[in-house]
């Protein structure tokens, strides 16, 4: 076993085909942690698995790395998931990441309700069902655990052309203060992490000349990575933390 601050540990990443939810997978294995990468898009978790964990670099003994399809909006799909977890691994996973997420960007005025629905369904109920099946898991196994909710830093300023997705974002803080409010008692502990500008596949469909307004306000001058969220991720997921619950975490290089 690979030694590392979360060695032994099962953890389940959600958006786990993509940006910040795929580098979330590299470090958690690169520490030790035997990783469920779970995506709506099955074929890129798999990519996560074979191409971006610990067990690609050439480690056979880094657990049991596996890749699902899940749509966290959909309560079937994360029972369907659940019972598979349980099948193959016997017991829950004890860190949960939520990072799947979706964006529908749109001046107020035009917003349609079907994307502000959309990004709620994915970003804020997501998350609740996420971590209400699970968390109920780890107290009836009697398990500690920690679980990293992946907010924004909008969530908290705003942003233009955003009032669906910061107001989700701001729904995923007070939930996770609250949760960790709940969970505390059964060891469970509860963070999230407020990105700010991160270079994935998000981003990509944000106007160049927004970018680089953007760049101008963030004091370290450029994107942040995703590896650079991701070694958040782990340290709030490892004991390394183990007094830190209910609290907010920026990674935005000043911004
Ligand atoms: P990303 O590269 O688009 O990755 C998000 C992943 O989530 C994608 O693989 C996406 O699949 C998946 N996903 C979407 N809907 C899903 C669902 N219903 N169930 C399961 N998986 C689903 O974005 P990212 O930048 O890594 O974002 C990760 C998290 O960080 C998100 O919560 C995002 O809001 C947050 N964040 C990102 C930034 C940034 O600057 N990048 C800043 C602040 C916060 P598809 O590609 O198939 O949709």
């Amino acid at each position: 076993m690979v030694a590392g601050i979360v060695s032994g540990r099962l953890a389940l990443v959600t958006g786990a085909g993509s940006g910040i939810g795929r580098a979330a997978c590299q470090v958690l294995s690169r520490e030790g942690a035997t990783v469920i990468a779970a995506d709506k898009d099955y074929e890129s978790a798999v990519e996560t698995i074979k191409k971006h964990t610990a067990l690609a670099s050439g480690s056979n003994a880094v657990g049991d790395h596996c890749a699902f399809e899940l749509d966290v909006s959909n309560t079937k799909s994360i029972l369907d998931l659940f019972t598979k977890l349980q099948r193959q691994y016997k017991a829950p996973p004890t860190i949960i990441i939520n990072s799947a997420g979706i964006t529908r960007d749109n001046w107020l005025l035009k917003l349609s309700e079907d994307d502000f629905n959309s990004v709620h369904d994915v970003n804020l109920k997501g998350t609740f069902l996420i971590m209400q099946t699970f968390a109920k898991a780890l107290t009836e196994a009697s398990l500690p655990g920690s679980i990293v909710n992946i907010s924004s830093i909008v969530g908290k300023y705003g942003n233009m052309g955003q009032t669906n997705y910061s107001a989700s974002k701001a729904g995923v803080i007070g939930m996770t203060k609250s949760a960790a409010k709940e969970l505390g008692k059964f060891n469970i502990r509860v963070n999230a992490i407020l990105p700010g500008f991160i270079d994935t596949p998000m981003v990509k469909t944000v106007p160049e000349k927004v970018k680089e307004g953007m760049l101008k306000l963030i004091p370290l001058g450029r994107l942040g990575d995703p590896t650079e969220v991701a070694e958040m991720i782990t340290f709030l997921s490892s004991d390394k933390s183990s007094y830190i619950t209910g609290t907010t975490v920026e990674v935005t290089g000043g911004f």
